[in-house]
């Protein structure tokens, strides 16, 4: 969590919704990719 922080002040919280909005949504079907499990909770693809 202080990783994200560290990231919000870095590049500004803009940027960094940006990214993690990328780091969750499958690239396969734009799905969201569950935080917990880290597979997409539409076509169950597995995030590497
Ligand atoms: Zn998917």
């Amino acid at each position: 969590m202080i990783e994200n922080l560290e990231y919000i002040k870095k590049f500004g919280l803009k940027e960094f919704v940006a990214n993690e909005k990328m780091r969750w949504t499958c690239p396969e079907c734009g799905g969201t990719i569950c935080v917990h499990g880290g597979a997409c909770s539409s076509c169950g693809k597995k995030k590497e």
